[in-house]
């Protein structure tokens, strides 16, 4: 019994990530060797399954050169293997470098740091981030914001950094800026993106840039229409992009000056800080990135939606999403990553 109290007491003394590891490495959720291949035939494979149809008829068809097992669906007649669209396709890491690079991710470091750590080039861990970010994306699909939802929007520069100038399918549309800091056209011009945001009582929250110069109701409409729950209650400042939005998805409005911190409506109080800290905490997690590429914004908000609301910091979430992240079918490769268009596309 002393040995069990001296583990809790070692496990209580542990930092958030050092847990994470820990879990990654006792949990049944997880692969108990570090092998990558054994730990996607168990989980990918269950019940025998295809990946891409969910046929049952399935029969092995033989080895790779590598010794990688291959399959063959009867019923839709495609081949595989284990990782075929997934995000550990073409990879040849294990499971400690997977959630190595996962543990760098919740602690936001960069890519020289993660690089450095997890053994692997600047190059293979900027193409992870955006395998990881696109698949998060993917899997949040269907999360709606539900109850009391404050909603605002955000600004960032455009930057077009990451597109190269020799490139087919880019030409620069304006003057490189130095470091992106001398813009210099005031106010809310097409050299800003418009990010709308918003964020529930729980803190569930979700961004998304929504196209260049000021705010629009078809902008508003096209990020947060899909994402707010019908029913819920929406809290904004006075902009009238918002009011379109509650009118088509049928939400509560409540409307309210921006330096006002709170109103009253039918017995209840209501406001904005939320989104205000959101706002924040948005611009603080970009900052250090040192300019993040207008095409790339929108997985760096999916980053920072992950990292906020205490709730999807517990051990047993980052587990359940490290298992998912890992079997989850993908419908983006990663060699489309650089080839986004530099601004998001307008509906
Ligand atoms: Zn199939």
């Amino acid at each position: 019994m002393s040995e069990l109290k001296d583990v809790i007491t070692s496990y209580n003394s542990l930092s958030f990530s050092d847990r994470i590891v820990f879990y990654t490495t006792i949990s049944n959720d997880m692969p108990l060797k570090d092998d990558l291949q054994s730990f996607l035939i168990e989980t990918r494979l269950d019940s025998d399954s295809c990946i891409y149809c969910k046929g049952m008829h399935v029969v092995k068809n033989g080895k790779r050169k590598d010794g990688t097992q291959r399959y063959l669906c009867r019923c839709c007649r495609r081949s595989f293997i284990p990782s075929s669209d997934s995000i550990t396709s073409r990879t040849r890491k294990s499971v400690s470098v997977w959630a190595a690079y996962l543990k760098c991710m919740l602690e936001q470091k960069t890519l020289k740091e993660t690089s450095e750590e997890c053994h692997i080039s600047m190059s293979t861990a900027f193409t992870w981030r955006h395998k990881i970010l696109d698949t998060l994306t993917e899997l949040t699909e269907r999360t709606y914001l539900t109850g009391i939802v404050e909603a605002d929007e955000t600004y960032f520069n455009v930057s077009y950094k990451g597109n190269h100038k020799r490139s087919r399918h880019f030409s620069m549309p304006r003057k490189a800026h130095r470091r992106g800091n001398d813009i210099r056209a005031k106010g809310l011009s097409s050299e800003k993106v418009c990010v709308p945001c918003a964020v529930n009582e729980t803190g569930i929250s979700y961004a998304e840039p929504g196209k260049p110069g000021k705010v629009s109701s078809e902008c508003i409409k096209r990020v947060l229409g899909k994402k707010i729950a019908p029913n819920a209650t929406l809290c904004t400042d006075r902009e009238r992009a918002y009011q379109d939005l509650a009118c088509t998805n049928e939400l509560k409005l409540i409307q309210m000056d921006t330096d006002c911190r709170t109103t009253q409506k039918g017995g209840k109080t209501y406001d904005i800080q939320r989104i205000n800290a959101y706002h924040s905490r948005l611009k603080t997690f970009i900052r250090k990135f040192h300019g993040v590429s207008t095409k790339y914004l929108g997985n760096y908000n999916v980053w920072n939606d992950l990292l906020s609301g205490n709730h999807r910091k517990t051990e047993e979430f980052i587990v359940q999403l490290w298992g998912q992240l890992l079997c989850a079918r993908i419908t983006r490769y990663g060699y489309d990553i650089p080839r986004r268009p530099p601004l998001p596309v307008t509906a």
